[in-house]
């Protein structure tokens, strides 16, 4: 398969081969269709596969940019893992003009409250901070459609369960999510709570 056949919109498709891809890999083979399709999706996967440029393109394929509202929420469980996806959404998404934030703990509060006052389309944080922002008001969750909870298996081996419960109690029920995981087990621990979902 091609990033042509993937049914992504012509200046993503500019950043992806500006970026230097020529072809999928094989999770974004096999991730990016169900997703773009409006589909829950389990996806198993660990990092240097092409995980978190997966990641950035189906954020960008699914925002729409001529809103300023934040549209797609990401969760990881470090810093620098969430640094480096927002990265990733703005150099893929350079064509499109995308705005995108790092919501992370370290870094100045101000820092987040401007820029998102400012309007982002898309927030990749760390639990806690995405929470705190959430609580304040400062991030708007109301136009969130698409959530990722990634690197999930170790999210909740780092004790953020009880955060991420407190963050999805504020986004909206059409919510559609995605999660990736090193081990198979996230599948069975929300598969069966998800009514329209893929595993690949
Ligand atoms: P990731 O797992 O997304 O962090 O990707 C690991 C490395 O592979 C990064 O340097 C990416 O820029 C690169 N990469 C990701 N997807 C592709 C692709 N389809 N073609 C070539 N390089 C890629």
């Amino acid at each position: 398969m091609t990033f042509d056949q993937m049914g992504i919109k012509d200046d993503l498709l500019r950043g992806i081969y500006q970026h230097g891809f020529e072809k999928p890999s094989a999770i974004q083979q096999r991730a990016v269709r169900p997703i773009i399709e409006g589909r829950d999706v389990i996806a198993q996967a660990q990092s240097g596969t092409g995980k978190t440029s997966m990641i950035a393109l189906t954020v960008c394929q699914i925002v729409d940019t001529s809103s300023r509202e934040v549209q797609a929420l990401i969760l990881s469980p470090t810093r620098e893992l969430a640094a480096q996806t927002e990265k990733q959404i703005l150099a893929i998404g350079d064509f499109i003009s995308i705005q995108a934030h790092a919501c992370i703990g370290g870094k100045s509060v101000g820092e987040d409250i401007r820029k998102l006052e400012n309007g982002v389309h898309v927030v990749s944080g760390t639990p806690g901070r995405v929470c705190d922002m959430i609580k304040r008001r400062t991030l708007r969750t109301r136009a969130i459609k698409l959530l990722i909870l990634d690197e999930s298996d170790e999210m909740l081996s780092r004790g953020f369960k009880d955060q991420i419960y407190d963050v999805y109690r504020y986004l909206p029920p059409e919510l559609q999510v995605l999660y990736l995981s090193f081990l198979f087990i996230v599948y069975y621990a929300v598969g069966p709570t998800l009514t329209r979902y893929a595993t690949v």
